[in-house]
Order: structure tokens, then sequence, then C-alpha cells
């Protein structure tokens, strides 16, 4: 009988963001990971229920297909659990969750999965996502429509379409049943950790690193590496093939994340009354959700999404050219008004063997003059004492036209 030899849970509230809302749990049987989604105390209190709703199925089964069947009924009691959450708590509204379940029986494992935390087996030196995730972009991947490359840096890419929550009253969960054997690792992760640290450093850390603490930690730290923008979480499960060692002999369940904080919501809100109009006009939907996480599922839908997205990328493009044109103008702009106040200076200089007053400031603009010879004097250079025609031949700024003119007086006193 193949049973967790050791396991490992961990999670990290990132670089970014202000608070956790993943949750992780690693029991006897039983290994989670659920990454909450929503605004303000929304998201944490949706992965913490959810889990806890869950471990509640961590005992033993007689076959895999009935711990299959076990955990669905889990998810599908969470979600329910959830919506009556929001229904006495209207600011969760929108609140949800994805959930990734792991049940050891026996030689093989039952697997319920909804959202995009990931699934992955390590065996034979190879790692595997075996979840597919519940996504906007894996959607248009499937479809054709983009490339995975395209996918991994897709605007949307956190969209979900599937998640527990207020939304669904049965959503869809994909359950599978596996073979386990001695030397398998199942990581279970948030997407803190597989959107932000490629397949390969995974497979570098769980090829190298044996002791399941240790290479959970460094999971998480690979992702801090990256800069950890969301909440990162691993759930660690080595399987060993001495059988009569089961992991709850060892240690008691852990709980991470969120799920091992009380719930903080409860106290702080009064009971809602009763909105009953709302809800008998739309079961279950009385309040569109409050942020983009969760889409319906539906082909016209995702069409208009992927035209919108083009339209948006089209509106950035122009409101690019805008700014660039606003700001070449603004330039040319500047540029004349600093031209035109140069032309309300003056100086005296030397136009040849002559003085004469300039209109502009002794500076050019590469091949461009900002003077030009306003007046001619008529007062020689060479009827000047040597010293002032020095100063002449260097420039004598003048503050205007009329000062200029009493520099030219003055000259003309000492010319001979
Ligand atoms: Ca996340």
């Amino acid at each position: 009988m193949a049973t967790s030899g050791k396991s490992a849970a961990l999670s990290h509230i990132g670089k970014i963001r202000a608070n956790n809302q993943d949750s992780g749990y690693a029991g006897s049987s039983l290994f989670v990971v659920a990454d909450g989604m929503g605004g303000h105390a929304g998201g944490d209190v949706a992965s913490a229920m959810a889990i806890k709703r869950i471990m509640l199925t961590d005992t033993t089964y007689n076959s895999a297909q009935d711990a299959e069947f076990a955990l669905q009924s889990a998810l599908l009691a969470a979600n329910a659990l959830l919506a009556e959450t929001v229904f006495d708590h209207q600011e969760l509204t929108g609140m949800g969750t994805t959930v990734s379940a792991i049940m050891l029986v026996g030689t093989e494992l039952a697997i319920a999965h909804i959202g995009d935390s990931r699934i992955y087996l390590y065996r034979d030196d190879t790692i595997t996502q075996v979840t597919a995730d519940h996504t906007f972009v894996q959607r248009l991947v499937d479809s054709g429509r983009i490339t995975p490359e395209e996918a991994a840096v897709h605007p949307r890419r956190s969209v979900l379409m599937r998640v527990l929550g207020d939304v669904d009253s049965s959503p869809e969960i994909d359950t599978t049943v596996h073979d386990v054997r001695p030397g398998d690792r199942w990581l279970l992760c948030s997407d803190g950790l597989s959107g932000y640290v490629s397949d390969e450093k995974m497979h570098l850390v769980l090829s190298t690193v044996p002791d399941p603490d240790a290479a959970a930690q460094r999971l998480v730290k690979e992702s801090l590496d990256q800069g950890a923008p969301d909440n990162v979480t691993v759930v660690l499960v080595d399987i060993d093939d001495s059988g009569d060692v089961t992991r709850s002999s060892m240690t008691p369940p852990v709980l991470v994340g969120s799920a091992a904080e009380p719930l903080s919501f409860e106290a702080d809100v009064p009971r809602r009354p009763l909105r009953l109009p709302t809800l008998l006009l739309h079961p279950l939907r009385a309040t569109p959700p409050a942020d983009e996480h969760f889409e319906p599922e539906s082909e016209e839908y995702l069409d208009e999404l992927i035209l919108e997205d083009r339209r948006r990328a089209r509106n950035r493009r122009i409101a690019w050219l805008i700014a660039i044109g606003v700001a070449a103008i603004a330039i040319i702009v500047g540029i004349l008004l600093a031209y035109q106040w140069t032309q309300t200076r003056y100086f005296v200089g030397a136009d040849g063997t002559t003085v004469a007053i300039y209109q502009g400031v002794q500076a050019d603009v590469g091949p461009l003059p900002l003077s030009s010879v306003y007046q001619e004097t008529g007062i020689t250079l060479a009827s000047l004492p040597s010293y002032t025609r020095q100063t002449v031949e260097d420039t004598i700024s003048a503050d205007s036209l009329s000062d200029a003119r009493d520099i030219i007086e003055r000259l003309t006193s000492v010319s001979n």
C-alpha cells in the first residue's frame, strides 16, 4: 500500500499583496490547495472556508472511486457554503476560490479540481501537469485561437472560467483517479508558483532536493526570487513504499495560508436583512461578481471578449499616437516660444569692419543663427579706442533696443 511518506505545506503572502488569500492543507490522506479571490476580506474567507469544509473528508476510503465521489461532494458542499455565506454577508459578494485536492487511497489517488491552481506529478525524472487550468486563456488555446506562449503573457491570463463561489450553484468539477507509485512526488500549488516559476525550475528543485520541507521552501523561494507578485502556496506529497507508516501517525494535519488564521468577517458585520425580491428574481445571482475573476462560459461571450481585447489594443495604440502627437506639438511650441523670446533681446557687436545693433542672442542652434543685424551704425571699428573695439568685438549685451541705442551713442562719443 502506497502512503504519503512525508509531505510539506507552505504558504507565503508574496511581495506585493496586502493579504494572503491562498490556503493549503496537508492531512493524512488529503492534500489541498485553494486560491481565493474577491475584494475586501473575500478571497481569504473563500479559500479558508472551502478548505475547512473539504478537510472533513480526510479519512480512509474503500476505493479511489469512493474518494473521488467524496471529494466532488465536498467541493459542491463548499460551493453551497460560500453562497450561503455571501447571502448573509453581502460585502463578500463575488468571492470565490480555486480548489485542487488529492486523496490517497491504497495504490491510487483521487483528484478533484476547479480553477487555475495546479497539480503536478514528478515521476521518472519528469514533471507533468496533471490538471487543466479552467482559465479564459486555456479555452482560447484549446480552441486554437492563441498559442500557449501567447497565453502565458495574455492580459486576461488570470480570468477564471470556473471557481467555487456564489455565482454557480452547480459548478463543473474535474475529477480523476490515478495510480500512485513509490517515489512519486505530487505537487499542488497556486498560480503564485506556476505563473512565475518555470517547469524547468520546478523540475530542478524536485529532482535535487529530497526533503519535502526543504523542497517546498526552495519552490516558494523561486517565486520570491521572481518578485512574487501573488500569494504562493505549495503542498508537496512524497509517496514512499513502506506501507505501514501513514503520515497521520507521525504528524498532525497542517493548515497554511488564510485557513490557518481565524475567519475575521463574522464579528465585523451585522447580519443583513433578507433580500427576498432580488433573490427570487435572480437566484444565486442577486448581485454580479465584484471582480473579473469569473466570466460566464459561452462561445459568444468568448468571441466578445476577444473583440474587446482587440478594441482595447487598438485604443491603446490610438492613445499612444495622440500622446506622441501632443508631445511633439508641445516641443514645437516650446521651441517657437524660446525663439520668440530670443528676438526680444538686442546686443551691439561688430559686423565686418563696422559696429551694428543685433536682434536676438549671441548663440546659434546648429546651423541656425539666433541673431541678425537689426541696424547698421556706420561707426567703424578702426575709429574706436583699442579697448572699446575689443569690447565691441566681444559683443555688448543690451536689455532693450533703446539700451542698445544708448550704447551706440556712447560709442559715437569715443570714436574719432
Ligand atoms: Ca493567485
